[in-house]
């Protein structure tokens, strides 16, 4: 008697019929039923309830598995729930390991079950961004505007692209009721900045001409600009620019209806008479400005006190357009 007969063997692998079958068409019914020496512990026995993935794979199947490489099938997963290790064979619930599963384990979706890490968040909730509305045109925007709302719009304006380039937009400033309107060009460096018409040097000047006819800023005189944004290092204002912009002037003419106008310079002379006449040509007389109301208004045309500080030669032809304006007209 050897040591290992003194062992008892264990008995081998109960198999149904239909599995003898299948083991016998494939020349390893003998193999399969020999008894193993030790029973190796990840055997699973054949009639296991769950069959964990690794010991599916010694478990021969009910039915002839047409592919060799076909993935093993864990009883305990419905056959309708795909998972990621395997894919469901519509004969599992034929054979001897695909026992219905308890009451518990079914009722748990097997995505749930095989799952690991963290509960599934919730997705998130994906927000729907309503559209803006189209930005009204300036001209249809100012239209029922008094001072007030149209100095806030003015603030507000994104018009053209010269309100990403400002500090502060120069809405204008002075009397109200107001005598003259003066009008300039567009906002400077010290504009900008102070968010107020005529600050810098030239604004001194124009201080200086006025008071000469006997005309204050703050008593007699609302002073503006046709741009009301810095154009980017005092360039000229581009033709879409003053489009966007001259809706605002225009409203204000028609709100504040001045005595008359004084246009300072060329670019405004120009732009509130609808020419491309040379300054030379425009001054020394008196234009009408007919608004959309109906009014007519006296407008004088002058050299810009810009430059009249670099040309001051040119003083003497601005101090007759300013009598010209101070005339009863
Ligand atoms: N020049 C202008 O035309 N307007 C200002 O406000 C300042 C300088």
């Amino acid at each position: 008697m050897s040591p290992m007969d003194a062992v008892p063997r264990p008995a081998p692998p109960r198999i149904n019929p239909l599995q003898r079958i299948w083991l016998r068409e494939i020349g390893m019914e003998r193999l399969w039923l020999r008894t193993p020496p030790v029973a190796p512990p990840a055997m699973a026995p054949a009639t296991a309830r769950v069959v964990a993935p690794e010991a599916a794979s010694a478990v021969p199947p009910a039915s002839p598995v047409r592919s060799p490489v076909a993935p093993p099938v864990s009883a305990a997963e419905p056959a309708a729930v795909p998972t990621p290790v395997s894919k469901p064979a519509p004969a599992a619930a034929a054979t001897p390991t695909a026992e219905p599963a308890s009451g518990r384990a079914s009722a748990i979706p097997a995505s749930i079950l095989n799952r690991s890490g963290p509960p599934p968040r919730p997705a998130p909730k994906v927000e729907v961004k309503e559209e803006a509305p189209p930005p009204i045109p300036v001209a249809e925007a100012v239209k029922d505007a008094d001072l007030e709302q149209l100095a806030a719009q003015v603030v507000a304006c994104a018009a053209c692209g010269l309100c990403q380039g400002r500090r502060h937009a120069v809405v204008g400033h002075g009397a109200q009721p107001t005598r003259w309107l003066v009008v300039g060009e567009a906002p400077g460096e010290q504009e900008d900045r102070q968010g107020q018409p005529f600050v810098g040097r030239s604004g001194q000047l124009l201080d200086a001409m006025l008071a000469a006819v006997g005309m204050s800023r703050e008593r007699d005189v609302f002073i503006t600009n046709v741009i009301k944004c810095r154009p980017p290092g005092n360039r000229n204002p581009k033709p879409e620019e003053i489009a966007a912009c001259s809706p605002y002037l225009m409203r204000q003419i028609a709100l504040l209806k001045p005595e008359r106008i004084l246009v300072l310079g060329r670019f405004a002379a120009q732009t509130l008479l609808g020419t491309d006449a040379t300054i030379g040509s425009l001054r020394g007389r008196v234009h009408q400005l007919k608004t959309d109301e109906g009014a007519q208004i006296p407008v004088v045309v002058s050299y810009h006190p810009a430059y009249l500080l670099r040309s001051p030669s040119e003083k003497a032809r601005a101090w007759q357009d300013l009598k010209l304006a101070a005339r009863d007209l």
